[in-house]
């Protein structure tokens, strides 16, 4: 079998734990006044038989397959790593995307294996590189952030070859473009009072600043750790904070509405799953990065962990509820499977002429990202806002929810968040108003021209 590469050091660990476990067994069944037999099949692992047990009946080096062969699955099946690919692994701390860069890894290393054993080499091996992004300067000083990110750094250069990049940026720095005042970004949060606005903007600078990393370095395509406990928190809050139109696009396997397209290779795993195989592989998690006051988000993940307990498909469940709901056309890769071979230049040619013919103009939020339900869509073109001031047309081009939860009331508070907000996401909109001026303002010119 081609997969023992990453199960082979399992193995050893395996041994090495199997006493200890066995030693536990033996305790258990003492306790529980059994008969001792030699071979209790309750404890062992129901694949192989021979090693006990630790997580889901199955023992580390089977677990540690099974979940490798989900993830591999779920990019195979929907083409989301293609040899002339440079994929970025967006790293939180979390487990999830410890895990998706580990297995990304093991998959470059078995692409590298078949290239250097192929006569002609032709098919390129796909390269890697892992970004952390620091949410303030503040926090990014700080003596845990530091020993986080320093372990990472050791872990991702650890890595064997061939080599991975580490980039590490803030959000200041990479949409700001300040790295020293860091006041433009706390003064942006200040105008949001609502707090589960001022997480989610705060997540949504984070997403513009992954893509502009991956931008700027030349990758191809963005991995996060999503999972889907993570998930089914998103189809709960979602629901809660009036998202549903633009739920699906969040959900999907692929969501290629950014410059670079994001997958979410674990999608179809649990998060207990992702943290158990980090405790095996002894890998730190670096969790208490995400630290936030209690808001919409961490009441929905506090939910999901209960209801977890008593049923651990519940997440599951959710998330596929949430699926019931039709996705975007943007949740798929352009570039699939014909074309793999072709290269990056010319698909995005390709990927152009296709999204042309097949995509309606989908309207997205600027703040968000979400695509614009077409009531919203009715009050963009609306007069009223077209002839507006900056921020007051801005405003008419947000989604609902953002306009509830992060946008503030009172004009003035609304001209200052306008006029913090980082350019890439103002720019957008002040361009699409051009556009839409120009088409109004001359209406029977462009009929006339066609
Ligand atoms: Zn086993
Ligand atoms: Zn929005």
């Amino acid at each position: 079998m081609s997969s023992c590469g990453g199960g082979q050091s399992g193995c050893q660990r395996e041994e090495e734990e199997d006493g200890a476990d066995r030693a536990c067994n033996v305790k258990i069944s003492a306790v529980n006044g059994s008969c001792k037999q030699d071979d209790d099949h309750d404890d062992r692992c129901f694949k192989c038989r021979e090693i006990a047990a630790v997580y889901n009946k199955l023992c580390p080096g089977c677990f540690r397959f099974s979940l490798y062969g989900k993830f591999k699955a779920t990019v195979t099946s929907n083409g989301m790593i293609s040899p002339t690919d440079k994929v970025l692994v967006a790293l939180s701390g979390g487990p999830g995307s410890r895990v998706a860069l580990e297995f990304v890894h093991e998959m470059q290393l078995k692409a590298k294996k078949s290239w250097d054993a192929s006569k002609d080499q032709s098919l390129p091996v796909f390269s890697v590189g892992a970004v952390f992004i620091i949410e303030s300067a503040s926090h990014g000083q700080s003596e845990a952030a530091q020993k986080a990110i320093e372990e990472m750094r050791c872990h991702v250069s650890g890595l064997s070859p061939p080599e991975k990049l580490f980039h590490v940026t803030s959000i200041e720095n990479i949409l700001f473009g300040n790295p020293k005042n860091e006041s433009d970004l706390s003064s942006l949060l200040e105008t949001v009072t609502d707090a589960t606005g001022k997480e989610d903007l705060l997540r949504y600078l984070r997403m513009k600043s992954l893509q502009k990393v991956a931008l700027e370095n030349g990758y191809s395509k963005l991995v996060l750790g999503s999972c889907t406990t993570t998930l089914a928190c998103h189809v709960l809050s979602a629901a809660v904070k009036g998202q549903g139109y633009s739920l699906p696009a969040d959900i999907q396997y692929v969501d290629s509405r950014w410059e670079i397209p994001i997958v979410l290779p674990l999608r179809d795993c649990l998060a207990g799953e992702l943290t158990m195989l980090c405790h095996l592989d002894g890998h730190q998690i670096h969790q208490d990065y995400a630290q936030a006051s209690p808001n919409i988000n961490s009441l929905v993940s506090s939910f999901i962990a209960r209801v977890q307990e008593e049923n651990p498909s519940r997440p599951r469940t959710i998330l596929r509820t949430g699926e019931k709901l039709r996705p975007f056309n943007f949740n798929r890769l352009f570039e699939n499977l014909p074309h793999k071979m072709i290269p990056s230049r010319v698909r995005r040619k390709l990927r152009a002429a296709a999204e042309a013919e097949s995509t309606p103009s989908e309207v997205l939020c600027p703040i968000c990202g979400g695509p614009l339900a077409e009531s919203d869509v009715i009050n963009v073109k609306s007069t009223d806002y077209l002839l507006s001031a900056g921020h007051v047309a801005f405003s008419g081009h947000c989604c609902q929810s953002c306009r509830f939860q992060i946008l503030p009331k009172d004009p003035p508070s609304l001209e200052k968040f306008h006029s913090l907000l980082p350019r890439t996401m103002t720019e957008r909109v002040s361009l699409r108003k051009q556009i839409e001026d120009l088409l109004l303002s001359s209406d029977d010119e462009v009929c006339d021209g066609m």
